[in-house]
């Protein structure tokens, strides 16, 4: 199956991330409040607007989109039942020691490092802003993409941290 030729273009991960994300409910200026919401203490300057600037770069990272594209689709799967026991039972019950989640977001939030990985592991423990309404959702199965959204808000608190340092 390796196939040396096969190119894929980031566009189309960038698409296929956005569109799922607006088709789960994401709305991407709330993911930028929250964001901003987390580093407005550390920043006064700091605009909404500035975050959603940070927020679209970062979704054109291929090492975010790839983890995305995985763990949307983990979600989607598992949802229409399509993926083998004993993991679709894992995934659909969001078993608290699974942790495959929390790894493929935490890898995210490591691009923009200390301070991703850090504020990546406090929206973890305080399921803040958007995140919360994900985690709690006992309609659909959203294993993933609460970790996601998290790394997602981590990442840009990262990278404007970098940014003002
Ligand atoms: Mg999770």
């Amino acid at each position: 199956m390796y196939n040396k030729q096969f190119k894929y273009p980031d566009t189309k991960a960038f698409e296929f991330v956005t569109t799922t994300l607006k088709q789960k409910g994401v709305d991407l200026r709330e993911l930028a409040k929250d964001a901003y919401d987390l580093q407005k203490e550390f920043i006064p300057a700091l605009t909404v607007d500035e975050c959603y600037a940070a927020l679209v770069d970062v979704l054109h990272k291929r090492e975010l989109l790839n983890n995305a594209m995985v763990a949307l689709e983990l979600d989607r799967l598992a949802e229409a039942g399509e993926i083998r026991e004993p993991l679709l039972s894992i995934i659909r019950n969001d078993a608290g020691v699974f942790g495959v989640d929390e790894a493929l977001a935490l890898q995210i939030s490591n691009i923009y490092g200390t301070i991703g990985a850090t504020n990546f592991g406090y929206l973890d423990r305080v399921k803040s802003g958007i995140i919360k309404q994900y985690d709690t959702d006992e309609q659909h199965v959203n294993t993933f993409i609460d970790d996601l959204l998290g790394a997602i808000v981590a990442a840009v608190c990262g990278k404007i941290a970098h940014h003002y340092a």
